[in-house]
C-alpha cells in the first residue's frame, strides 16, 4: 500500500511493518492457524476462520485469561450470557443512540474511512518524527541521557508537541459539541489525504451506527428488530443481580465472560486485528461506590502482569489513559501492544461508574441494588471492567512469536516462540524410521502423554524437517524415537528454542514436558 506521506522515515517503518504482518498473515493461513472465511467464495472482508492450529492457539488463551480470573480469584465467577438480548438492553447502555463513528468517504477514491482513525493516524505520524529525536539524542548523549528533560526543552519537540495538542483539543471539543462540520473542516485544514489515492475530495462527516440489526422471527417490523451484541458486558449487567443473589455474593465481586461480540465496522482491516465477528474476554468487577480509583488501579496492574508473564517483551506494552471517555466511563485505560502497524489497543479498563446498572433500573424499573450488610443500606455497585479482545490477543501473541532465523550452518528457520503453555501442540513424537518397530514405541509414548498434552504423531520426511515444521507451529518439544530407545527406553527430546537435545528415559518425558507448559507456572507468575 502506497501512502502519501512526506516521510521517508516513516515509510520505510511501515513498510516493514506491513511486511511482518503480511508474512504473518500468510503463515497463519499455511499451517492452519487462521483462514479467510468462506474462502472458496472469495472470502468475507473481516471475517476470519480458525483452523486446527488456530483453534487450540485460541483455547489456551481462553483457558489462561478464564484461569486467571475465575480460578485465581476466588470473588470472580463465571457466566455464559446469550448474544441475542432484548432490545431495550442497548438503549439503556447506550448503544442505540451513541455506539457511532464518525465516518467520512472520499469522494474520488470512494473509500470509507473512520474520521477519528485519520486524524490519530495523522497525530501518530508526528509522534514518530519526536520518537525520531528522542532516539537521536538519546544515542548522542549515551549515558547522561535525560528523555523527560530533552522533551520539555528540545525546540523541535515541543512545538510538534504543541501541535498534537492543538489537533487533539480541537477533535475532543468537535465531537463533545457534536461538531460534525469541524471535525470535516480539521481534516482539510491538516491536508489529511486519502491513504490510498492521495485525494483530498472529501464527503461530510456523519455519525455512523454499529450495531448489526436483525428481526425475530414471528414478529415483523421495527417492534420485531433485534441486535447482535457489540459487547459481552452488557449479558453481564442484566444478570449482576441473578448472580449476586444465587452465589451469594458479596462486594466486591466479578463476573466473567468470554464470547463473540459483533460491529459493523467501517473499516475492518489489519486482518484479525479489527474485525465484524469477533471475541471478547469481559470482567466486570462490581464494587462499592467510592472505591472505584483504587479497584482501577488494581485492574490495571493486574492485567499487565497477565500480559507480561507471557515473555512478549516488556517494551511491547503500553498504558494509554484516555482524555476523551465514553458516556459510561470516569476513567479509561487501554493496553496497547506493539503490533507490526505500531502500538494499538489490545485490552481496555474501564471505571464504568453505576451507569449501565443505574439505566438498567430505570429501563427494566427492576432494582438493581446491593444490600451491604455492613453498612445497612443499600445501593448500586459500581463497575470496573476489565475487556480484552481475544482475536487480538490471538494476533499479538502470533506476531511476536514469528521469527526468521539464520542458524549457525547458515541455513533458515521460522521460528514460533509462542509461550510453551499457550502453544497449540505440545509435543511431537517422532519415531527416526518408519520400521523396526520405532512407529509401535512411539505410539505407546502418545498414549501415556495423551491425555494430558495435544501431541502429534509425525513419521514422514527427514528428522530435520520434522524439527522445522515442528518449529513453524510453536511445538515446544520433539521426542525422538530411535533404536537405542528399544534397548533402554530413552529417547532424546529436542528443545525449540534452543534446538538443544538431551537423552532421557521414557520414564521423565511427562514430567519434562508438564513442567514447560503446565499454565499452573504461568498463572503464578502474572499474580
Ligand atoms: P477500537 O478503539 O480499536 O475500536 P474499542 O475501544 O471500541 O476498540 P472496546 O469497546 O473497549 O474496544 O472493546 C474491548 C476490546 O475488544 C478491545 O480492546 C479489542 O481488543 C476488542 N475489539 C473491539 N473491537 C474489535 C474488533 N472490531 N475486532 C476485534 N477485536 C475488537
Amino acid at each position: 500500500m502506497l501512502r502519501r506521506v512526506n516521510s521517508w522515515h516513516y515509510f520505510r517503518a511501515m513498510a516493514k511493518q506491513d511486511d511482518k504482518l503480511k508474512k504473518v498473515i500468510s503463515h497463519a493461513k499455511e499451517y492452519g492457524f487462521v483462514f479467510p472465511s468462506s474462502e472458496i467464495y472469495d472470502g468475507l472482508s473481516a471475517a476470519y476462520d480458525y483452523g486446527q492450529l488456530g483453534v487450540e492457539l485460541k483455547n489456551n488463551i481462553k483457558s489462561y485469561w478464564w484461569d486467571s480470573m475465575v480460578k485465581m480469584h476466588e470473588n470472580i465467577v463465571g457466566l455464559d450470557a446469550s448474544i441475542f438480548m432484548h432490545p431495550t438492553t442497548w438503549k439503556a447502555s447506550g448503544h442505540v443512540d451513541a455506539f457511532n463513528d464518525p465516518l467520512i468517504d472520499n469522494k474520488d477514491s470512494k473509500k470509507r474511512y473512520r474520521a477519528d482513525v485519520l486524524i490519530e493516524d495523522f497525530v501518530e505520524k508526528i509522534r514518530m518524527k519526536i520518537q525520531k529525536d528522542v532516539d537521536k539524542a538519546a544515542k548522542r548523549f549515551g549515558d547522561a541521557f535525560d528523555e523527560a528533560e530533552f522533551v520539555s526543552t528540545n525546540g523541535n519537540v515541543v512545538r510538534r508537541q504543541k501541535q498534537i495538542d492543538e489537533i487533539l483539543a480541537r477533535f475532543k471539543k468537535a465531537m463533545d459539541d457534536e461538531d460534525l462540520a469541524d471535525v470535516k473542516k480539521l481534516i482539510e485544514d491538516l491536508e489529511i489525504a486519502d491513504p490510498d489515492t492521495g485525494s483530498r475530495n472529501w464527503t461530510d462527516v456523519r455519525q455512523f451506527n454499529l450495531m448489526f440489526k436483525t428481526e425475530l422471527g414471528a414478529v415483523s417490523g421495527d417492534a420485531g428488530i433485534i441486535y447482535l451484541r457489540p459487547e459481552t458486558a452488557q449479558g453481564i449487567f442484566v444478570n449482576y443481580l441473578n448472580v449476586q443473589k444465587s452465589g451469594r455474593m458479596k462486594l466486591p465481586f466479578g463476573i466473567a465472560q468470554i464470547g463473540k461480540a459483533f460491529r459493523n465496522e467501517i473499516i475492518a482491516r489489519q486482518f484479525i486485528f479489527r474485525m465484524r465477528e469477533f471475541e471478547q474476554m469481559e470482567m466486570q468487577f462490581f464494587i462499592k461506590p467510592g472505591t472505584q480509583g483504587e479497584w482501577y488501579d488494581y485492574w490495571k496492574n493486574q492485567r499487565i502482569k497477565w500480559h507480561k508473564a507471557l515473555g512478549m517483551g516488556e517494551d511491547n506494552y503500553r498504558f494509554h489513559d484516555h482524555i476523551k471517555l465514553a458516556h459510561y466511563a470516569d476513567a479509561a485505560s487501554d493496553v496497547e501492544f506493539n503490533f507490526p502497524m505500531g502500538f494499538r489497543e489490545l485490552e481496555g479498563i474501564h471505571s464504568r461508574t453505576d451507569f449501565d446498572l443505574v439505566s438498567h433500573e430505570e429501563h427494566s424499573g427492576k432494582k438493581l441494588r446491593y444490600f451491604d450488610p455492613e453498612t445497612n443500606d443499600s445501593y448500586v455497585p459500581y463497575v470496573v471492567e476489565t475487556s480484552i479482545g481475544l482475536d487480538r490477543m490471538f494476533l499479538a501473541v502470533m506476531s511476536s512469536a514469528y521469527t526468521e532465523e539464520t542458524l549457525e550452518d547458515g541455513s533458515e528457520r521460522i521460528l514460533m516462540n509462542i509461550h510453551p503453555a499457550l502453544a497449540p501442540v505440545k509435543a511431537a513424537v517422532l519415531p527416526l524410521m518408519k520400521k523396526d518397530g520405532l512407529p509401535e514405541k512411539a505410539r505407546e509414548i502418545i498414549d501415556n502423554l495423551k491425555t494430558d498434552f495435544n501431541v502429534f504423531y509425525e513419521e514422514k520426511d527427514a528428522i530435520g524437517r520434522r524439527y522445522r515444521r515442528q518449529d513453524a507451529i510453536g511445538t515446544p518439544f520433539c521426542i525422538t524415537v530411535d533404536h537405542q530407545t528399544l534397548e533402554d527406553q530413552t529417547v532424546t527430546i529436542r528443545h525449540r528454542d534452543s534446538m538443544e537435545q538431551d537423552r532421557v528415559a521414557i520414564a521423565d518425558v511427562h514430567q519434562i514436558i508438564s513442567e514447560k507448559v503446565s499454565l499452573r507456572n504461568l498463572l503464578l507468575a502474572a499474580q
